[in-house]
């Protein structure tokens, strides 16, 4: 079945948390009740699993500096008193922010409006728009902050329609409601914990094209930026690379929805997933890379992309699965090689050229052969 949403994770399914499952159990046992989440999800919610994570944790990978950012954060609210609250509401925490506004979010509403870094954001969109040569012109960037969260109305709405979606589990109308009211009263008196980075880890890209669900078949394309994820990478010093790099990864998503790339992929769901997530890392390099993109040093939009996963990456079978960090980094350095390799310098090529390019390379990448 055609995934609802083609969301990229800005970290993978999941992150490793250095503080151990032991701090994070006894500040909060509540955390240990099973998740009301459903396996098979519209969306990904990374930080959310990763807080699972942090009670059950795997074995993959190593941290990533978003890892240590996850870890601090969950540090403060453990210090603040905060956690068992956030242990036991974690469905409407770490799900209200993400599809409120990919259920109401518009591009013109001040409530979805761009706040940090807003002018370098916008400025990179219409950038990609101008480089990619598709159809972008319907496509509404956005912000998810966690202000619905102070609003007992707009989390009941989206739970709602969260629960007819099925990604949750059923809750009656007045458990909605009682949800709603609890959450948004807690947040309303305690300073800025609605605003929590956890909240809007992430940013995705998405499409109805193909859905018929009359929930959601008529929603525009979106490119959702979260508020957390600008800020944790102002956190540890790539919030001038780190947020563009990640735009032109959603919006390489984006041109992969434009040309049917999407359709062309392995059946096999991991596979697929893995093509489509190297060869938007290898076009987001490519992009901010070259000369007629971002021309910003090959390094600094490596590191940032990179940091942002590790996920879900030792997860091989996993639909979520990312590929491996080498691969990652094999994708990224293609891109940019291929950014380099432009000739004149100032040549781009055909958005489908790239991709076609990137199939013939995407074996050795794998391989690393
Ligand atoms: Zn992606």
């Amino acid at each position: 079945m055609n995934r609802l949403i083609r969301w990229t994770a800005a970290f993978g399914a999941a992150v490793l948390l250095p503080l151990g499952p032991a701090s994070v159990a006894s500040a909060a046992p509540a955390v240990a009740t099973t998740s009301a989440r459903t396996a098979d999800r519209l969306v990904e919610v990374p930080a959310a699993e990763a807080f699972e994570q942090a009670v059950d944790p795997s074995e993959c990978g190593g941290p990533t500096l978003l890892d240590g950012y996850f870890d601090q954060q969950v540090q403060a609210l453990a210090e603040s008193g905060d956690l068992a609250f956030v242990a036991a509401h974690q469905d409407a925490l770490f799900s209200v922010p993400t599809y409120d506004a990919l259920f109401f979010g518009t591009a013109g509403d001040p409530d979805y409006a761009l706040d940090t870094h807003a002018a370098q954001i916008t400025n990179t969109f219409r950038d990609l728009r101008r480089f990619w040569d598709i159809e972008s012109g319907d496509i509404q960037l956005m912000e998810m902050n966690g202000e619905s969260l102070l609003d007992a109305d707009r989390i009941a709405r989206t739970l709602t329609l969260m629960v007819e979606l099925g990604e949750i589990a059923p809750l009656t109308p007045e458990q909605i409601q009682t949800e709603a009211t609890t959450v948004a009263t807690y947040m309303q008196s305690h300073g800025d914990l609605y605003d929590n980075p956890l909240w809007t880890l992430n940013a995705f890209a998405f499409t109805a094209e193909g859905e018929t669900d009359p929930l959601i078949k008529d929603l525009p394309d979106k490119l959702i930026m979260g508020k957390g994820i600008i800020e944790a990478y102002d956190a540890f010093g790539l919030g001038d690379v780190g947020p563009r790099a990640i735009m032109a990864h959603e919006f390489a998503h984006h041109v992969q929805f434009e040309l049917g790339a999407f359709d062309d992929g392995p059946t096999d769901p991991a596979a697929a997933t893995r093509r489509t997530e190297l060869m938007a890392d290898a076009m987001a390099t490519y992009y901010a890379t070259h000369k007629k993109g971002l021309a910003l040093n090959a390094k600094r939009v490596t590191d940032a992309l990179l940091s942002f996963y590790t996920v879900g990456d030792c997860v091989f079978d996993s639909p979520g699965h990312h590929g491996t960090p080498v691969q990652r980094q094999r994708a990224a350095d293609w891109g940019a090689d291929l950014a380099a390799a432009a000739r004149p310098r100032s040549m781009v090529l055909p958005a489908a050229d790239v991709i076609a390019l990137f199939e013939d390379a995407l074996p050795g990448i794998i391989s690393g052969s």
